[in-house]
């Protein structure tokens, strides 16, 4: 045998994880990288080369695999691109910088922490792969905190208290209201502009007086709401950006 192929490995290329595989060969003068589709990436590197080396080239060669890649539609990177490094996340109107971090050594749990107007993602070297589920943990725990201080501002305003605010995932509705008074929300809705989330919450308080989409219910909401149809239209508009 004058080749030994490894199993699969990752390196961070640009705040971006690049799966590739290493064929050792004693015939290679020098390191090589072959991107195919059935294959992904496949470094091929004679017998000697260290593994250093290798990192170091990859990293250097970083944007001409990123076009080879996109040329021949082979996906090197997590599903989503805007949560790689350099990409944008919108919380509340405000964006934020994406910065993908390898996680110290001798740490374990993936983290996030807001500095300025960065989001920098350290993680680990499972998450790095697919950053969404690091990233869901957050905007829930965001949302959790944001949802329950705006619901209680407009509460007071309306005079209408819900019992209950429960943060989840709603892929039809942003927000609903049982008739218990239990009012829930889409943990997705951060995303969206604060004036809108403020729509939003209007809506689900008005719904505590008015189990109807009547015209009680819209007179109240106008009145303390006149900026809700520019909210929806923005979020049958932008609703696709809310997702990940
Ligand atoms: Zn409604």
């Amino acid at each position: 045998m004058t080749h030994l192929v490894s199993a699969a490995e990752t390196v961070l290329i640009n705040g971006r994880p690049l799966k590739y595989r290493i064929r050792r060969s004693k015939r290679a003068r020098r390191v090589r990288v072959q991107i195919c589709r059935s294959d992904g990436v496949m470094v091929i590197l004679p017998w000697r080369t260290s593994l250093k080396i290798m990192t170091g080239l990859l990293a250097d060669w970083g944007d001409w695999m990123d076009s080879k890649a996109d040329e021949l539609g082979v996906r090197l990177g997590p599903h989503v691109k805007q949560y790689a490094s350099g990409s944008t996340l919108n919380i509340l109107g405000q964006p934020y910088t994406i910065e993908v971090r390898e996680l110290a050594a001798g740490r374990k749990r993936s983290r996030i922490e807001r500095v300025g107007e960065k989001i920098v993602m350290h993680l680990n070297a499972t998450d790095v792969f697919d950053t969404r589920p690091v990233l869901e943990k957050y905007l829930r725990k965001v949302a959790r905190n944001d949802l329950n201080t705006r619901t209680a501002y407009w509460a007071d305003r309306l005079v209408l208290h819900p019992q209950k605010i429960i943060i989840g995932e709603r892929t039809s509705r942003w927000g609903s209201c049982s008739p218990r008074g239990t009012i829930s929300y889409c943990y997705r809705l951060v995303m969206a502009p604060a004036h809108v989330v403020d729509a939003v919450v209007a809506h689900e308080l008005c719904h505590l007086r008015h189990m109807n989409h009547g015209k009680g219910f819209y007179a109240l909401l106008d009145r303390v709401c006149p900026w809700r149809r520019e909210a929806d239209d923005w979020l049958r508009v932008h609703q696709d950006e809310l997702l990940f």
